[in-house]
């Protein structure tokens, strides 16, 4: 009987197989860093998120540990109740600073800092205004919220502008604006400072999704709020601990009031359990290396510039790549999928992303580049994917 009502599930998923679209996980048996052992081979990995080497990071590591043998590995509550650790309420104070801002508020993820923070700032009679290539948790954040919703073109500000002037001739009482900082699959930057124009001009609460941004742009990697310089007006940032911070969760920054309000009403807060203790320790030890020194992020830029220049001089098209985000731009998910599995052949670790993650017709290889690399790593994933790119007649 379960079969027959799962049916349409193997529908679906041959759907997927035959339209190239069928994702391969695949399984990592070592630590993180520029080397990775997965399936049982040792590859080069252009697909981490560890942007600055720190997932694998002696200090991290000890600060988990110590913070194991003092306090368990449980959290063992939801932070309103009984999980909130002085280990955590130490982040948010660390993260404030670091951040530049009155106050933050951590979570278990980027992903749940967004369901908090959404539907708990917006309610009937509001709308929000997204940028149409956001997040799929600041979508899902959207979904979640009772306001009315429009869409803007990527980065498109004079769209922006229409769709602001529309939301006050509707005496909307309250319009949210937001936008990822740095766009996953692109590696694009969103002109911030002019969307922080606009959304004054117009009244609007603005905020941003830096879980990209994050420990790469601005000061020592502060964000795009430090990368454009708007302290203080831009009123909601989200964060997360999972990619530069190379541990995991993720935080809402801003003004002591909203910190204070999603303390009573941010519902990922008040009934889902708290990060761990060694996860918060290991946090905080990020913050404390990020605020001592800063050649980790020093090194992942000159990396990026480094490998990009390299794949454009060999005819790779790298899109609106602005960031260590370097997608090369292959088209059809068939030609994506096979890409990726020679060059894992040929020893490099490079996905293949495909509709829904990006639009029909614009699959492409994301390469995340980090500071872990070293020249001959970089040298020797560009003549992997110059020799798979000639194979393929891609270049
Ligand atoms: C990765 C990402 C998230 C999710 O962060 P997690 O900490 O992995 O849940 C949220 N927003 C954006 C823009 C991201 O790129």
């Amino acid at each position: 009987m379960t079969e027959k009502k799962l049916a349409f599930i193997d529908k679906n998923l041959s759907e997927l197989k035959e339209t190239g679209l069928l994702i391969t996980i695949r399984t990592i048996q070592s630590a993180q860093g520029a080397w990775l052992v997965v399936d049982g081979k040792r590859v080069l990995n252009f697909c981490s998120n560890n942007y600055l080497d720190l997932a694998n990071h002696p200090d991290l590591k000890r600060a988990a540990t110590a913070a194991i043998d003092k306090y368990g590995v449980g959290p063992a509550g939801v932070r309103s109740i009984a999980g909130t650790l002085d280990l955590h309420v130490q982040l948010e104070e660390r993260l404030a600073k670091f951040k530049n801002v009155e106050a933050v508020i951590a979570l278990q993820s980027g992903f749940n800092a967004n369901l908090a923070v959404i539907p708990a700032l917006t309610d009937k009679g509001d709308i929000i205004i997204s940028d149409e290539l956001n997040h799929a948790s600041v979508i899902d954040g959207v979904r979640l919220s009772k306001a009315d919703r429009g869409i803007y073109k990527h980065c498109d500000v004079a769209d922006l502008k229409v769709q602001l002037d529309a939301a006050k001739a509707k005496k909307h009482s309250k319009i949210l604006v937001i936008t990822d900082g740095v766009f996953s699959m692109d590696g694009d930057i969103a002109p911030l400072d002019q969307i922080t124009e606009v959304c004054e001009a117009s009244d609007a609460l603005l905020m941003v999704d830096d879980a990209h941004g994050e420990g790469v742009l601005g000061r020592g990697g502060r964000g795009i709020v430090d990368h454009f310089k708007l302290h203080n007006r831009v009123d909601i940032e989200i964060g997360t601990l999972s990619k530069a911070f190379g541990v995991v969760g993720g935080y809402v920054a801003g003004r002591k009031v909203l910190i204070d309000y999603l303390h009573q009403r941010s519902r990922p807060f008040l009934f889902s359990s708290a990060t761990t203790p060694a996860d918060t320790a290991a946090c905080i030890a990020g913050v404390d290396l990020l605020e001592r020194s800063t050649p980790q992020v020093e090194k992942l830029w000159e990396n990026t510039h480094y490998f990009k220049s390299k794949l454009i001089k060999l005819g790779f098209n790298t899109g609106r790549s602005a960031t260590p985000i370097v997608p090369v731009m292959l088209g059809e998910a068939p030609l994506a999928q096979k890409f990726s599995k020679r060059c894992f052949e040929e020893g490099v670790f490079a996905m293949a992303i495909g509709y829904p993650t990006v639009p029909q017709g614009k699959a492409r290889i994301r390469t995340m580049i980090s500071a872990s690399h070293s020249k001959a790593d970089l040298d020797q994933g560009i003549k992997t994917y110059e020799k798979v790119g000639k194979e393929l007649k891609v270049i």
